[in-house]
């Protein structure tokens, strides 16, 4: 990273590195778990981050599933 204190010169994708638009950028969360500030460009939100999440979704769903047929 190319910052000392979250008030970044160039801000840049936490997940590629790419250089982030001034305003803008994306939640990296779960793909990405870092500091409060860093964010990801459009493009891992929509190849990593947004995947990750559906995966995580799914994960859950058949887990709760699964316990729920458990307890009958
Ligand atoms: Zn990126």
């Amino acid at each position: 990273m190319n910052t000392t204190n979250g008030q970044a010169t160039a801000r840049t994708c936490c997940i590629c590195g790419a250089p982030l638009p001034k305003f803008g950028g994306c939640n990296p969360e779960p793909a990405y778990i870092g500091e409060e500030w860093e964010q990801c460009c459009d493009a891992c939100n929509f190849h990593i981050v947004m995947p990750a999440r559906e995966y995580i979704a799914k994960l859950t769903e058949t887990r709760l599933a699964a316990s729920r047929a458990l307890r009958g």
